[in-house]
């Protein structure tokens, strides 16, 4: 059975998860028809790589169609099979039937979500339009088939004599949930209306994510002289010019634009003017006409989800996705960053008393703007720690942080050590592939490490999987990483900043909590927790970047191999509740928005959308201008296009226990075996196969403390 696609997502977007690939070693389930064409397309079978890695160098555009199209009819026939089996309805008959249904289609599925994130193309793209809502529809012939529900009902209503083991319990629970919730209950003229909502959202969410992809290549900046670009490094104006190249702009600059409101550019950009225009470009993007608009499209969205909530029964949207969350409700969402905004608020009004102070000493003669912001922070922070980002960035080589840093810490904690293979075949050149070995010494997974920002990939970070943990099919996990580090001039060293570092560390915490999962049904692996409790293992991860032991064995110089200097060290730690007023303000302010979305009634849908959102944040006194939401509405990809709908408090959310389990670490020493292993098999494995509140409970003892995160944020 298809899970309903959990959405990853990270520092910036949602991408599709992928679902559990076959392995050799699996079950093969492809049928006649697939094992015939087989040669000719290598979706239809199991990848005879190690793992199942896919075949990447054999797999073209014009594969999915037909493997989708034969997925599709397999796994309806399966369904079909399960829904009409003569024998009375049993757990094994029915339920891990339907864990075990519908693989091919899991495959496919993976690696075209997979691959449009990563390395997309026109044809990619007009398909992904296209089947978004045959897969709707497929997916409600499944949880609207009448027949099916009796059976998962009947066996819901006597799960207490099934004899289940608890995790068995807790899927048929799970199963009987999820078909109420994709309205198994609903009468036949309700359950049209329903597949008519979701194949329109369907779409909609597809155009909104590529209209996100195509506006933010096409606002990218052009400048016309070097002197514009005054501030910026040599690299940085090579690295300019060379896009502007590639563009066929030749003798012009290209500033690329990265996918938050804030552009890292604007930090060093001493040209007031230029600094206005790139941030222009960026909060303007999708709402100012020409094709790429997203302004109906999100009005339309939000639309559609409140009347779909609406027939399943729910006041709002926001109602019915919170319900199974570990927040549970809008009003414990609301009551969290309620209580939180106002000090964020007053944190950051109080650090843009200082930036204007600054301004005014240099008789910069305006009022402080949104795109002065990040330029004056980081004057500010040379003055007052002496250091800037420009600084730290030849300690972080892309390889030393990765290999010297990230999986140091891995192998630190819970023994897992790391091997390079070249053997397997890449979807893009600069994409690395490693064998993971557990502490026993046994090969335990393959991650592939996708680092580098091109046009074809979509912004921000994530972590995905090609292949699950599941003991129902013996698989082993094949997780990814991906980043969007802008790729170097040729031939020069890739240094990171110090949020790439911990973007790096983050992505890794989800990859670890793919790579320990000890599961038996897909469901469950890993990452397919409540998306409020995902973001909680990955943020975990990131307290290593600056772990002294860590930190002194990845922080490099990469040209003399000089460790990080102490003093710069000390003065990064200082700095570390820097700034902290604006970052939680324009993260509070998005969440706040991203309720606001979705806490609104089918018959009370706004018919502007910028003014929508400008009078939510007044609203909720987060309009404060010199800090604007971390992402405006029209590019609001998580929300809108992605699987973070009334979702995106979840980061802060997870923060809560991300800060009390750092200080669980320091309490029982830092960086050891026995934590990390302790941390491993009460956390890490457990996946969704447990109440992931619970888990918590017993990795920590106790309930979670809010403290930690109000000291960590200055929020007291
Ligand atoms: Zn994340």
């Amino acid at each position: 059975m298809k899970k309903n696609l959990l959405m990853l997502v990270c520092s910036a977007l949602a991408v599709q998860s992928g679902i559990a690939a076959d392995s050799p070693k699996g079950p093969v389930n492809t049928g006649r028809l697939a094992a015939t064409s087989a040669k000719a397309n290598p979706l239809l079978a199991a990848s005879r790589l190690p793992y199942g890695f896919p075949e990447f160098d054999k797999i073209r555009n014009e594969h999915f169609a037909p493997a989708f199209d034969i997925g599709l009819k397999q796994h309806s026939a399966e369904i079909k099979q399960i829904a009409e089996n003569k024998a009375s309805p049993s757990f094994e008959n029915t339920i891990v039937a339907l864990e075990r249904s519908g693989r091919l289609l899991s495959r496919v599925e993976t690696v075209f979500s997979n691959l449009t994130a990563t390395n997309t193309n026109p044809v990619l793209e007009q398909l992904s339009v296209e089947l978004a809502p045959k897969l709707s529809a497929h997916q409600d012939q499944i949880t609207l088939n009448g027949k099916l529900f009796e059976r998962i009902a009947a066996l819901y209503q006597q799960r207490e004599q099934l004899g289940l083991d608890a995790e068995s319990l807790r899927l048929l629970e799970r199963y009987y949930t999820d078909f109420v919730r994709a309205g198994a209950k609903l009468n036949a003229e309700q359950k049209e209306k329903l597949k008519s909502l979701n194949s329109q959202l369907a779409t909609l969410g597809t155009r909104f994510s590529q209209n996100v992809l195509k506006e933010t290549n096409a606002s990218a900046l052009v400048v016309d002289s070097r002197e514009e670009l005054k501030g910026l490094s040599d690299s940085e104006i090579q690295t300019a010019a060379a896009t502007a190249k590639s563009r066929g702009l030749d003798g012009k600059f290209v500033i690329p634009l990265m996918n938050t409101t804030g552009q890292p550019l604007l930090a060093t950009l001493e040209n007031r003017q230029t600094r206005q225009r790139l941030y222009e470009a960026s909060v303007n993007r999708g709402s100012h006409g020409g094709s790429f608009d997203n302004r109906q499209v999100a009005i339309d969205l939000a639309k559609l989800r409140a009347e779909r909530a609406q027939l399943l029964g729910y006041p709002n949207y926001a109602a019915y996705g919170l319900q199974s969350e570990t927040a549970k409700t809008p009003e414990a969402v609301n009551n969290m960053l309620g209580q939180l905004a106002p000090a964020a608020v007053k944190n950051a009004r109080a650090e843009a008393a200082e930036l204007q102070k600054l301004i005014d000493a240099q008789q910069g003669g305006f009022q402080l703007a949104a795109w002065d912001w990040a330029y004056y922070t980081e004057q500010l922070r040379k003055a007052r720690y002496a250091f800037d980002d420009s600084l730290l960035r030849p300690y972080f080589e892309l390889n030393n942080v990765l290999e010297n840093g990230v999986f140091y810490a891995a192998t630190k904690l819970y023994g897992i050590t790391f091997k390079e293979r070249k053997d397997l075949p890449v979807y893009h050149p600069s994409v690395r592939v490693y064998e993971i070995s557990d502490r026993d010494g046994k090969p335990m997974a393959l991650f592939i490490a996708d680092m580098y920002a091109r046009d074809s990939k979509r912004g921000g970070a994530w972590m995905n999987s090609y292949a699950e943990q599941a003991d129902l099919f013996g698989h082993k996990p094949i997780i990814a990483n991906h980043l969007n580090i802008p790729q170097p001039p040729a031939g020069e060293a890739t240094l990171l900043t110090m949020d790439e570092v911990r973007t790096a560390f983050h992505e890794f915490g989800h990859a670890l909590h793919g790579l320990f999962s000890k599961v038996r049904y897909p469901r469950f692996s890993g990452t397919n927790v409540p998306r409020d409790f995902v973001e909680y293992p990955s943020q975990v991860n990131e307290m290593w970047a600056t772990w002294p032991e860590v930190l002194t064995n990845y922080a490099k110089h990469y040209q003399t191999g000089q460790v990080i200097p102490q003093n710069l060290l000390d003065k990064v730690s200082a700095a570390s509740r820097f700034n902290q007023g604006f970052a939680t303000t324009e993260y509070i302010a998005a969440s706040l928005l991203d309720q606001r979305w979705h806490q609104i009634s089918a018959d009370a849908i706004p018919s502007d959308a910028l003014a929508f959102e400008q009078q939510a944040l007044k609203q909720m006194g987060v309009d404060f201008a010199p800090v604007p939401p971390r992402y405006r509405t029209t590019y609001f990809s998580h929300i809108f296009g992605g699987g973070y709908s009334a979702g995106y408090y979840a980061y802060l959310w997870s923060e809560v226990l991300d800060a009390d389990t750092v200080e669980w670490f320091k309490e029982n020493g830092g960086l050891t075996r026995k934590n990390g292993d302790w941390f491993r098999e009460k956390l890490l494995s457990r996946g969704g196969s447990i109440d992931p509140m619970e888990s918590f409970r017993q990795f920590r003892g106790r309930d979670p403390k809010i403290q930690p995160l109000l000291e960590r944020r200055g929020l007291q």
